[in-house]
């Protein structure tokens, strides 16, 4: 066989890989690896539609398998990539056989952080990553009375909602912060979300730390810190994830949070790139500094379709001959009963957040500044603010906090 490129990971971001490969005029061959034996999927329907009974299952994959042969894209799916031989270019599969590289593209994504009690193996217990635990936590929703949600970021309170929208039963969410989505959003959006799932029937506990889970053999209660007893049938653990780098080790290109990229997303080996969850690559919005020489501090790595998506794109082009930095403003979405919030931009090294328009209505914005200057937005329910930032964002143009705030402005009109 003719080394081409080897991606992989065959997810969000590998798929999107071999796809713009082909696009682009790539001629020669790609080989698409996953672990997961299912045509590549979208992770987002499995917390939101597949779980509230509104998407089938199938519907989550992102192309029919003719598409594959069609585009020549070889798709391995059911076989784990074991190693990496860097001299050789060559990847070793769980199966046995090698496939040699000219260029490979690390795609591997993240698993989940595994919650560190007592008790968390128990039947009863699971974590959403995958296409095959959205389908045993469905199966497990209609029966369950008492649901437990640990940690209050998206995910959990994605599951939360649809565990609701799908029935009356009960529904807690213990988050160990004092608020919600606390790494992501500003305290005004955490405190919003907090009173509509309780509006909806959602139990929240902030600051409770969960330090354990009980049954005898099946799920019984959870256990806090401070001694309370809670029931549950069903526990559903979201606390975040852990990129998958491990391939990388041995090749000294595994960092901290992620395979160590430069701002062409390729490793220390010029010739293997790393996208999507995985890598941890520079970034303006990083640290709020949004300054065009990067500071080592200014790296990310981040979770989201947006970001596989555009990174996939971003080597695709490289491979094929037209190389760019990768500069895409980070955008993010969650589905929450009737609300949609939309992030563009990254909040994190912000220091003054705006509210534009009706907190009541259910649709505002928050507009974030760092030093005056725009960093991220996020928008609840208005889609039109949300688009707007990320031209405003792409662009570097001028919005001060007062002109944010002012209903009287369209922002349209900022010489977008
Ligand atoms: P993944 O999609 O995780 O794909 C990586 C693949 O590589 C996996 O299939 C893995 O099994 C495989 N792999 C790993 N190691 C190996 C190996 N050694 N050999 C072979 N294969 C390997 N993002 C949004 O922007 N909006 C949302 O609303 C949203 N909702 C989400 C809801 C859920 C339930 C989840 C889990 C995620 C959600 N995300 C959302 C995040 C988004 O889905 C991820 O950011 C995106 O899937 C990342 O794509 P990826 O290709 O980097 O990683």
């Amino acid at each position: 066989m003719t080394p081409g490129v080897v991606i992989a990971g065959a997810g969000q971001a590998g798929f999107q890989a071999a796809m713009s490969l082909r696009t682009g005029g790539y001629e020669g061959t790609v080989t698409l690896i996953g672990e997961e034996p299912y045509l590549p999927y979208q992770r987002p329907p499995l917390s939101k539609g597949y779980m509230a009974g509104k998407q089938d299952i199938e519907a989550t994959a992102l192309r029919p398998e003719a598409y594959y042969k069609s585009h020549l894209i070889d798709l391995i799916v059911g076989e784990t990539i074991v190693g990496i031989d860097g001299a050789g270019r060559s990847v070793q599969l769980a199966s046995g056989s090698g496939i040699p590289f000219e260029t490979l593209v690390l795609a591997t994504g993240a698993r989940n952080r595994m919650l560190p009690v007592p008790g968390a193996e128990l039947d009863g217990v699971h974590y959403l990553r995958t296409r095959d635990e959205a389908v045993k936590i469905k199966g497990r929703l209609e029966a369950a009375s008492n649901i437990v949600v640990i940690g209050g970021g998206f995910i959990g309170l994605e599951l939360a909602a649809a565990a609701r929208a799908s029935g009356s039963r009960s529904v807690t969410v213990f988050e160990a912060q004092p608020r919600l989505m606390p790494r992501v959003v500003a305290p005004v959006i955490s405190e919003f979300y907090r009173q509509v799932h309780t509006e909806q029937g959602v139990a929240i506990v902030l600051g409770a730390m969960v330090t354990g889970i009980r049954g005898d053999g099946t799920v019984r209660d959870v256990l806090l810190a401070d001694g309370t007893v809670y029931p549950a049938d069903l526990v559903l653990v979201g606390i975040g994830v852990i990129p998958n780098q491990e391939l990388g080790e041995r090749l000294g290109i595994a960092g901290a949070n992620g395979f160590v990229v430069n701002e062409y997303l390729q490793t220390e080996d010029e010739r293997i790139y790393a996208i999507g969850d995985c890598a941890e690559h520079p970034n303006r919005f990083a640290s709020g500094r949004f300054a065009a020489n990067l500071s080592p501090g200014d790296r990310v790595r981040i979770e989201s379709v947006q970001n596989a998506v555009d990174q996939a794109r971003c080597v695709a082009a490289a491979i094929v001959g037209k190389p760019a930095p990768y500069d895409a403003v980070p955008w993010f979405w969650t589905d929450q009963f009737d609300l949609k919030l939309q992030m563009a931009g990254l909040s994190g090294g912000c220091d003054e957040a705006v509210v534009r328009g009706d907190i009541e209505s259910h649709k505002f914005s928050v507009f974030y500044f760092k030093e005056s200057h725009l960093g991220a937005v996020d928008s609840v329910n208005r889609p039109a603010d949300h688009m707007v930032a990320r031209k405003l964002l792409a662009g570097g143009t001028r919005l001060t906090p007062d002109q944010a705030a002012d209903l009287n402005l369209n922002l349209k009109e900022l010489g977008l």
